[in-house]
């Protein structure tokens, strides 16, 4: 097995072969690809390339696990067991989780320790507890009759999960696949493959049998695609971009009818009423909202639709809030802002900027690259002013630092504006009217609505969106539904 020190004395060792069956492997084709840290632009790491040949040997050994039982049929207790058991696993080694996750694609190792690690914790935990704790129902039939609704795994579950909360986002996936007895393929994005190789061999650590949790590394094209239409596979669990969930739509037609869950991109508004609370507030919370994580986060609140009476007060306080958020080296604790993921993206974003300046932005503060010099991809916090609706910056998701501010002058236009795009995951609305808030909340098309906060999150509340931010749902025990199909049984006594 290839192995490759992480940069530091103390780091481990890092996984980059396949996990499959119980165990590490190279890629059939026995190509790898480079995994470059976005911290300095240097490889760490060569990583396997999986393709379809691995994906069919990994859906065969997740049918071979699921079909006889190894899983499923444990004890619920002995499977919440496990799972426990990973969680303390994964908590056990938070700090190097957050490090690789930090160096393999660039958020700050704090933040990678406060949110990503915490909340595999705690997800791999709830569901743990969930496992022994939910009942199936008998239905209200008559005297002669017993009608049981039971709840069944599907079978096996292709996880697909983006780059911006590696491990996290395979957690929200995997844990409630494997509290419901499903085996699971995970396919992490091809940037940042390192932590779930590791939480892999941590499962097995764990006691997780061979085949239940199996890792393909490769490229979305292939790899991902591989999944997508495998007659083997029973349903694909997906966050990533809206091109690549109708790509999958359109495989599960031509395949078997998998199931797909999608959760897509957005382009969250903060409302901002007239009567919001104090100007700082919301201030540290805009900013944290869009510069959090780089500003790559699907629900990031990269539209600031404010009241025209507000707008100046708060644009003042927004750039002193992202002063506090100046991008350094992912891995110094101080750091409240990392890189982004990749070159490719970089440009993305930079060329995203162009444009908006090129339709008549005009650029509050930040608004380029900075740190060339470490060899590294990172972007300033950046506010856009003068922005129109009609501009890409207000329309598209750039997955990058850039606040898009939108002023309005009355509510109705102000929820026009929010609903103004095809994309419905979350929103904010800032006020102090307790009926406005509730109006507010019902009027917005989106799958979150946060009253007076942003981004708050618990594993108890289910995550996903309207509209073409995809369907179905993370998190909460509406998850288990995701991954489990209903039997009904009916006895005629
Ligand atoms: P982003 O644009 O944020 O990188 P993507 O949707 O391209 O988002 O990627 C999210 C995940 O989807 C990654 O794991 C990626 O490898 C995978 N992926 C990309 N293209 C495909 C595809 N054609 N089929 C299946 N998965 C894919």
């Amino acid at each position: 097995m290839a192995e490759h020190d992480a940069g530091t004395d103390t780091a481990p060792a890092l996984r980059t072969d396949l996990f499959v069956d119980g165990g590490f492997r190279p890629a059939a084709s026995g190509r790898t690809f480079p995994c470059v840290s976005p911290r300095d632009g240097r490889v760490i790491a060569e990583i396997a390339e999986g393709d379809a040949a691995d994906v069919d040997a990994a859906v065969a050994a997740a049918r071979a696990a699921f079909e006889d039982g190894r899983w499923r049929h444990r004890h619920p207790r002995e499977r919440r067991a496990v799972l426990r058991r990973l969680s303390e696993l994964v908590e056990a080694h938070r700090e190097e989780l957050a490090r690789t996750e930090s160096l393999d694609m660039g958020k700050p190792v704090s933040d990678a320790l406060a949110v990503d690690l915490r909340v595999t914790v705690q997800t791999l935990d709830f569901f743990a507890e969930a496992v022994d704790k939910v009942y199936d129902q008998v239905a209200p039939t008559d005297a002669r009759t017993l009608a049981t609704i039971t709840r069944e795994p599907l079978g096996v579950v292709a996880a697909i999960v983006p780059w911006n909360f590696p491990l996290m986002l395979a957690a929200w996936k995997l844990a409630p696949a494997l509290a419901t007895g499903n085996s699971v393929v995970l396919k992490p994005a091809e940037q940042s493959p390192l932590t779930a190789l590791r939480l892999a061999e941590l499962a097995a650590e764990a006691g997780l049998p061979p085949g239940v949790l199996n890792v393909v590394t490769g490229f979305g094209p292939t790899a991902g695609a591989a999944l997508g239409r495998h007659p083997g596979v029973d349903a694909v669990a997906f966050t990533g971009s809206g091109e690549v969930g109708r790509l999958l739509l359109h495989s599960a037609a031509d395949s078997n009818l998998k199931r797909v869950a999608l959760e897509l991109g957005g382009k969250s508004p903060q409302i901002v009423l007239a009567d919001a609370p104090d100007t700082e507030t919301v201030a540290r919370a805009v900013a944290g909202g869009i510069f959090f994580n780089q500003g790559e986060v699907c629900s990031a609140g990269s539209r600031l639709l404010v009241h025209r009476s507000r707008k100046d007060e708060l644009l003042d306080a927004v750039v002193r809030a992202s002063e506090a958020m100046r991008p350094g080296d992912p891995l110094d604790p101080a750091t409240t802002m990392g890189a982004l993921v990749e070159r490719a993206h970089l440009d993305r974003v930079l060329g995203h900027l162009a444009t908006a300046r090129e339709e008549g932005a005009a650029v509050v503060t930040g608004g380029g690259r900075v740190l060339e010099e470490t060899g590294g991809f990172y972007v300033e916090p950046t506010v856009l002013d003068a922005v129109t609706p009609d501009m890409r910056v207000a329309r598209e998701e750039v997955f990058g630092p850039v606040l898009a501010v939108l002023p309005f002058d009355d509510e109705d236009e102000a929820v026009a504006l929010a609903n103004g795009t095809p994309y419905g995951l979350a929103a904010a609305v800032w006020t102090r009217d307790l009926s406005k808030a509730h109006l507010m909340a019902r009027a917005v098309r989106a799958g979150t609505v946060w009253i007076n906060c942003f981004d708050d999150s618990d594993v108890t509340v289910p995550f996903g969106g309207y509209g073409q931010s995809g369907f179905g749902r993370d998190k909460s025990l509406h998850a288990l539904d995701e991954y489990t199909q209903l039997k009904t049984t009916w006895i005629r006594l």
